[in-house]
């Protein structure tokens, strides 16, 4: 970091935990991203001798994964001042947002199963928590094939409901249909927490939630997705034909609950791409300032340069407000679970999204020729942040269903 923190008041208990996490996030994290970035193949980012297993295993060991879970699941969450995790989460951005994507998407269902007053969930939760390998992962598999933003509008109209559907028979679901290959971790993941159709007539509002074992017979996957930016971050399709899923894995049976939960999963998943982008915004910025103070033309370093010095400022300012803006929406909505607000955590994913693409693109105008070449983190940074304004939810679309929520 090249600037100091103004809203910090930390114990020395979250401090020493965060300065952890830096080390784990810039010795390990931000070399391997890069590494996993140059495969051609994203084939080879989850090979067995890939570096990412590396990344996974230090994000257990640090007990990472277990920060949103409570301790009757052998969770930390509550234990930590609440500011300390969404710290953790801007570090893991700023030193691999893909990689912080991939982690963070790896905890959901086991996150949520946590939520769910079953024995089964209970336990499948705490084997999360004390698995320290890597051995369980999980996805969120909502996008579809034919239903993207649709998921995002989220309307009643039965043209745009989702296409992957769950038919009670007795003492099971029987599931068919295809999640997109833009599932994150759908090629290494464990476990689902799958959105699905229970009742077609109504759209994307006759919806329920599953939790499923990705080992049940007639579940297969698509083969890695290849993409320009977020590479370290592996994704790809799910396909369901008649799976036999045993009723207690379908967590929320009522798409009642679901419409009557005031958008408790928009908040969550916008609230995590805020921290995260805000991170990266921060690491855009702080690679353009390193330059521009050793990099000299016209015999002084180009920082002197009054258009250089404008350029960076005015990054410097948009990566404050977003910055400012993601930790107090996080904040409150740590503070809130149960009535999170919708709309800051929208427009926070729109801001932090929006500035780390605008920062990272003028940090490669300040770096002149080398912002575009692999020996700079920049090029990586710019593909990575681009991608975050499609992620999880087009903004337009996003910032259109937010107001539903003013
Ligand atoms: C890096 C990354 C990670 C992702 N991770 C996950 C994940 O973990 N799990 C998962 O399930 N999905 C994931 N996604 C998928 C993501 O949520 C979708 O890509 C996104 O919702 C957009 O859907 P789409 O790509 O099908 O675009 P489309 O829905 O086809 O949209 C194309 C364009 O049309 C516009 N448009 C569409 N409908 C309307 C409308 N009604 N009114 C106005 N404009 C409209 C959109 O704004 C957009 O510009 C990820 C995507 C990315 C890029």
């Amino acid at each position: 970091m090249t600037y100091r923190d103004i809203d910090l008041d930390l114990s020395p208990l979250t401090q020493s935990m965060l300065s952890e996490v830096r080390k784990f996030a810039m010795d390990m994290m931000r070399p391997a991203g890069i590494a996993l970035d140059r495969l051609a193949d994203p084939a080879d980012v989850i090979a067995d001798s890939s570096v990412l297993w590396d990344v996974f295993r230090g994000f257990r060991e640090l007990g990472l994964h277990t920060l949103q879970i409570p301790s009757t699941c052998g969770g930390m969450a509550g234990e930590n001042d609440p500011m300390a995790s969404i710290l953790i989460a801007e570090q893991l951005g700023y030193a691999d947002a893909g990689l912080a994507i991939s982690m963070g998407v790896s905890c959901m269902p086991f996150n949520f199963a946590a939520l769910i007053p079953t024995p089964a969930m209970q336990q499948l939760s705490r084997d999360f928590c004390a698995d320290r390998e890597g051995r369980l992962i999980g996805c969120w598999a909502i996008t579809e094939p034919d239903h993207g933003t649709d998921w995002s509008l989220g309307g009643s109209d039965p043209r745009c409901g989702p296409s992957v559907k769950a038919v009670l028979r007795g003492d099971e679901y029987i599931i068919n249909g295809e999640k997109s290959a833009w599932v994150s971790n759908g090629t290494i993941a464990t476990h689902a927490l799958l959105h699905v159709s229970l009742d077609p007539s109504r759209g994307m509002q006759g919806q329920g939630l599953a939790i499923v074992p990705l080992d049940l017979p007639g579940i297969s996957r698509g083969k890695p997705l290849d993409k320009m930016g977020q590479r370290p971050l592996n994704q790809g399709s799910l396909i369901f034909e008649e799976v036999r899923m045993p009723k207690g894995y379908m967590v929320v049976p009522y798409p009642d609950l679901i419409n009557a939960s005031g958008g408790q999963g928009l908040a969550t998943v916008n609230g995590g791409m805020a921290v995260v982008f805000a991170g990266l915004a921060k690491a855009a910025f702080d690679e353009a300032l390193a330059y521009a103070r050793q990099r000299v033309q016209g015999g002084v370093p180009i920082i002197e340069h009054a258009p250089v010095k404008l350029k960076l400022m005015k990054m410097f300012e948009k990566v404050e407000a977003a910055r400012a803006s993601a930790r107090r929406m996080a904040l409150y909505n740590v503070r809130n679970p149960l009535a999170p607000s919708v709309v800051h955590a929208v427009a926070a994913k729109c801001l932090s999204t929006e500035t780390a693409t605008f920062v990272a693109s003028e940090a490669m105008q300040i770096m002149g020729g080398y912002g575009l070449a692999k020996e700079f983190p920049v090029e990586k940074m710019y593909r990575d942040a681009r991608a975050s304004m499609i992620e999880d939810g087009v903004n337009e679309a996003l910032a259109i269903r937010a107001m539903d929520y003013l």
